[in-house]
């Protein structure tokens, strides 16, 4: 969830004082890790990934299934190790915006060797059981993206009073003791955001239309303290979610690159931007929102809405989205004429940059990002040495939620300029989560060696942005994809490859399903997949994990074709078909139950063929040392088209 600063939080009336402060001293922060970085060289890979999980409580006898708020006491403990500075870690903790959530990343980023993707599965398995050590018997950890039942009467453990009228959240539905209270970053978050936008938070996702849904769906709110505003607020045949916890107390998926230097961060950031809505409807798994079917997949819009701290006059300007939406510029020189969208962005900021000596299209990107307030401020941080300190560039950066996020190193580290790739949906098992975290690892390789270009317009993106999370998207949508994806630069058995495989480059993009994206089109576009099998048979991969990589790309190719399902229409049909579902779109206690007691056995590898197929990954927790010495002489690769 990015910066974790602890200190005091100002109220938002003191926040907004120092508005044009934070944004004018964040600018001249970002200018001096500019000039002392943008010369950096020579990184090499790394990467690692971010699972953001729930805590769940189930109660046997009265079949039900609750969010344990028990985040707060378990964190210092996970922590222990890596505040004694105990090395060797296998994971680092972090808290997330629920009181029942932690985010979990590998003990040390993963480096450029191939047999680390053999790791990967293992380590989230460690990660597993690292908390669950420290769990009753009655408690799992579980890798939702949506808890179905989030914001219903009762939803969590131990079960807290609420009252919409005295709370922070003025949620009807969400109690502040549902928010991570270990760090005042989350609930000042939420109390900021609905400050600034002078309102509650508003969120309408369709409603499932089912054989018996209500027609019109219409909830009455008066029983739960309404004044008003949430029956104002709510559209009929939507579910109504009213404050910051329905967004950002989802959980979610999310890989982390560095790159050899700023350059070829700028390529990485551009190139994956176009994959972000594939990955989201390939990844979709969050069908169920406060007790009810909805008619999406994914949790994107609903996140967006929940942060959404635009005030009425800014909602009516069409070039200023959420903070949490997709991107909307590209940053490289290839991007340019793909920059179609027109953004907003702050002309002092940028001239600053300019006049600085940065190019315009990484100034237009951080004077974009620029245009917001800071949201969240500590009195403790308020005066910086600019020369030093990067708090105030961090500030408006992290609470900027792109699709993708290009992150400067931080100073005075060994960290290099990275790029964050964020719209996934955590999937059940750690087999799946490691298959998408190494698919999309192994497609920058591809990118990178290839030279491959997948840029389309800006705007296009936005498309499939919204595309990805309908219903099914991964079966029934097309989306904007490039046709050709060789550029001039690309090595000549890319090009011949591509050739091969019919790829004409009359019109640069089209529409295409996910199937024909991920797997191929005969006579018309390779397919992402069989691009990287083509680029793994240069590579140099020990046997074992060769086998686990094989075994991701496979699930990943039948999730595709449809032959395997996604979380969210395994889901669907689950509540379809359980005999208490009455066809009204509502997810009552004891389906949940059953689900979640359904979802903790996946997780515990009772198999599911219709989701997961029958993977056998030879994932291990180490790399065999013969394994390394073989490998020594491959080193990652390092691409820098500037010199
Ligand atoms: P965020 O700001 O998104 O919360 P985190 O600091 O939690 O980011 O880290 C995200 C991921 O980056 C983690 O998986 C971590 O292992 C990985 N990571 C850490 N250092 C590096 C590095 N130098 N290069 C690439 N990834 C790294
Ligand atoms: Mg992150
Ligand atoms: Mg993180």
């Amino acid at each position: 969830m990015g910066l974790l600063t602890i200190g005091s939080p100002l109220t938002w009336e003191e926040t907004e004082k120092y508005s044009d402060h934070v944004r004018k001293h964040g600018v001249i922060q970002f200018i001096n890790l500019y000039r002392q970085l943008k010369n950096r060289q020579n990184d090499c890979l790394k990467w690692g990934d971010e699972i953001e999980y729930m805590i769940v409580k189930f109660d046997h006898a009265n079949k039900t299934a609750k969010l344990c708020l028990k985040a707060e006491k378990l964190l210092p403990i996970l922590q222990e190790k890596e505040n004694k500075n105990q090395g060797d870690l296998k994971a680092l903790w972090r808290p997330e915006y629920g009181a029942y959530m932690i985010e979990g990343t590998p003990g040390t980023p993963y480096g450029s060797l191939s047999s680390c993707f053999n790791t990967v599965e293992a380590n989230m398995k460690a990660r597993r059981e690292e908390v669950e050590e420290l769990l009753e018997s009655d408690e799992c950890l579980l890798c939702l993206t949506s808890f179905p039942r989030l914001g219903c009467k009762n939803f969590t453990f131990p079960p807290v009073e609420h009252d919409p009228r005295t709370s922070v959240l003025r949620s009807l539905f969400f109690p502040d003791l549902a928010v991570y209270g270990g760090h005042p970053r989350f609930k000042t978050l939420s109390r900021n955001v609905a400050q600034r936008r002078k309102k509650k938070i508003i969120i309408n996702a369709p409603i499932y239309r089912d054989k018996n849904t209500p027609d019109p769906f219409v909830e009455d709110f008066s029983k739960l303290y309404d004044d008003g505003e949430s029956a104002r607020a709510a559209l009929p045949n939507h579910v109504y979610m009213d404050c910051m916890g329905f967004g950002m107390g989802c959980s979610c998926l999310q890989v982390t690159f560095q790159a050899c230097n700023i350059n070829e961060a700028r390529i990485l950031y551009d190139q994956l931007a176009p994959v972000c809505s594939i990955a989201l409807a390939l990844s979709a798994a969050s069908p169920v929102h406060r007790g009810y079917l909805i008619d999406k997949d994914c949790r994107w819009d609903i996140i967006s809405g929940a942060v959404d701290d635009r005030t009425d006059e800014e909602l009516a300007l069409k070039c200023l989205k959420s903070r949490y939406d997709s991107i909307d510029s590209y940053l490289s020189p290839a991007g340019e004429k793909f920059n179609d969208f027109e953004l907003m962005y702050d002309e002092n900021v940028y001239k600053q940059l300019r006049e600085a000596g940065i190019d315009h299209l990484l100034s237009q990107h951080i004077a974009h990002l620029f245009i917001r307030d800071p949201i969240l401020l500590f009195s403790e941080k308020i005066h910086q040495n600019d020369e030093e300190d990067t708090d105030h560039f961090e500030n408006i950066q992290s609470t900027n939620w792109q699709t993708m996020r290009f992150k400067p190193p931080p100073p005075n580290s060994s960290i290099g300029w990275r790029v964050e790739f964020r719209t996934m949906e955590v999937q059940i098992t750690e087999f799946e989560n490691a298959a998408y975290v190494v698919f999309i690892v192994l497609l920058t390789r591809v990118i990178l060696t290839f030279q491959l270009n997948l840029l389309i317009p800006i705007t296009k993106n936005n498309e499939n942005l919204a595309k990805a999370q309908n219903r099914d998207a991964v079966l029934y949508e097309k989306f904007w994809f490039r046709k050709d994806l060789t550029t001039g630069e690309s090595p000549p058995e890319a090009t011949a490859y591509m050739a091969e495989c019919g790829c004409s480059d009359e019109c640069e993009y089209a529409l295409m399903t996910i199937n024909e994206i991920i797997n191929g089109k005969e006579n018309e576009f390779p397919g992402l997949v069989p691009l990287i099998q083509k680029f793994l048979t240069s590579m140099d991969v020990d046997v074992d994990t060769q086998c686990s990589i094989q075994q991701y790309l496979k699930l990943i190719q039948l999730r595709a074709k449809g032959e395997l399902l996604t979380a969210a229409r395994w889901i669907r049909n689950f509540i379809s078909k359980h005999p208490s579902y009455n066809f009204d779109s509502a997810v009552g206690e004891e389906i949940n139950y059953d689900l979640l007691c359904s979802i903790n056995q996946i997780t515990r590898g009772t198999g599911c063929p219709e989701l997961l197929g029958h993977p056998t990954s030879r994932t291990r927790d180490h790399i065999p040392s013969a394994v390394t010495k073989a490998e020594k002489s491959y080193s990652g690769l390092k691409i820098d088209k500037n010199t």
